[in-house]
Parts: structure tokens; sequence; C-alpha cells
């Protein structure tokens, strides 16, 4: 069995078979390689391990800005992330930045919110299937606009109530948290949204198959410190764990 095989789309009908080559997002100046070719072995762990340690260069004021113009011309052709993130879009969270990476090391899906919606979910799992990432990160983050709006149930103009409609049913499984409000309904609405990746069969099979993690994490605006809550290694794993896991 070839690496590929393993990438076939569960499904409870006959699966297609997975043909990278029809399904990537490219130009034709930009010639597909398989991205597991060249990649290092990073296994799941050592891939969250690399985030943890970028942020520490971060909050530290150490940060290396690896990868970033130096790397252009080798990831011109290809990407080989390792990471696929979904973060906010709020203007202090980048998140390159804040993990200290560069060019080619994370696959970034930013929205308001970090909520899932098809639209989203489908670059995610081009992220995770397609380029091979091998840990799915949900990251939330302090005094989150798009969260505090849900929390105050405002009504706003134009499509954002559909930012609300994703998130309340989070603000309703922290409202009887001790703590900061805010800051529950924000790691309420990550474990949320991480269910809603689970509801993915493609999510799913990479989970089983042991070839992503899927983890939730919470990025501190006054430290710069992201904290990771919780990792999951199977679709049957809990994902509501409060509590810190230790690097
Ligand atoms: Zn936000």
């Amino acid at each position: 069995m070839t690496p590929q095989d393993n990438l076939t789309i569960a499904s409870p009908l006959k699966a297609p078979r997975f043909q990278p080559e029809k399904m990537l997002l490219q130009t034709p100046a930009c010639k597909f390689e398989p991205a597991q070719a060249e990649k290092p072995e990073l296994t799941a762990d050592q891939a969250l391990q690399k985030l943890i340690a970028g942020n520490k260069r971060f909050i530290n004021q150490q940060s290396t800005h690896p990868n970033h113009l130096t790397r252009l011309e080798e990831v011109a052709q290809k990407q080989t992330p390792f990471a696929t993130i979904l973060g906010c879009s709020d203007s202090r969270v980048p998140l390159e930045v804040i993990f200290d990476q560069g060019l080619g090391d994370l696959f970034v899906i930013r929205v308001a919110g970090n909520i899932v919606t098809p639209t989203e979910l489908a670059s995610i799992e081009y992220g995770t299937s397609i380029l091979q990432t091998k840990v799915l990160l949900v990251l939330g983050h302090g005094c989150c606009g798009a969260v505090g709006a849900a929390l105050n149930s405002g009504h706003l103009m134009g499509q954002m109530n559909t930012l609300i409609d994703s998130i309340q049913p989070a603000i309703a499984r922290s409202a009887r948290q001790p703590g900061d409000r805010l800051e529950n309904a924000v790691r309420e609405n990550v474990f949320l949204q991480m269910e809603k990746l689970k509801e993915s069969p493609l999510i799913t099979r990479l989970l089983n198959e042991k070839q992503i993690k899927l983890a939730g994490g919470y990025f501190d605006l006054k430290t710069g410190k992201v904290s990771i809550f919780n990792v999951l290694t199977s679709h049957t794993s809990t994902i509501r764990v409060n509590r810190l896991y230790a690097f």
C-alpha cells in the first residue's frame, strides 16, 4: 500500500480514488509534486511542539523569523506546511508571528470567531488531507470581538449575524461557568468548532488513522502565550477536557 492509498476519502459508499493531482489548486506554472516526498518526518506531537517552541520565542522576544525571504525560492513551486490552523481574523492574532513561523510553514484559515462553516471546512480538509499537515489547531483568543458580540446578543448589520449564529451555542454552554464570561465563551467556542470539524468524515478518517491530531488553543493577548488545552488522538476522544496540555 502506498502512502496515498491511506488518504482515500472516507465514505459509507464506495470511496473515490484519491487523486491529489486533480484536486490541487495551482496555476500551470506550479508543478505538482507529492508533498510527502520531501516533507520532514514530523509527528503530530513534534508539530505541536514546534508551534509551542515558536510561541515561546515570540513571548520571550526571541523570534527568529524563520523561512522568510530566504525560503521563497524553495516554496515557490510547492508547499509543505506542517500545521493547519483555524484562527480568528483579529488583527492582533497573526498566526505566523505568534508562532514564529515563516513561508510555507502554516496552512492558515482565518475568519472572525474562528468558526467552521462549509467554506472553512473545505480549506481545512485541503490542508489536512492534500497537503498532509500533521496537526489541526483551532485557536481562540482573549478579547475576541466576535465571541463578545455573541455574548452580548446584539444584532449586527448585513451578514455579520451569521457569525453570531455559529458562536451562539458556545455562549449557552458557558453561561453557568465560573470565571470570566468572555474567556469561558471563547474556550467553549473552540470546543464547539472542534466538534464541527469532527463531523467531517474526512477529518474523522484522518484522526482514526492517526495521520493528524486535532487540538484546541487559546491565545492570551496580555501575555502573548498560547495554551493548548486539549489534544485529541481519535474521533472517540472527548473534546471537552478543560486542562492544559503540558509540553
Ligand atoms: Zn476574535
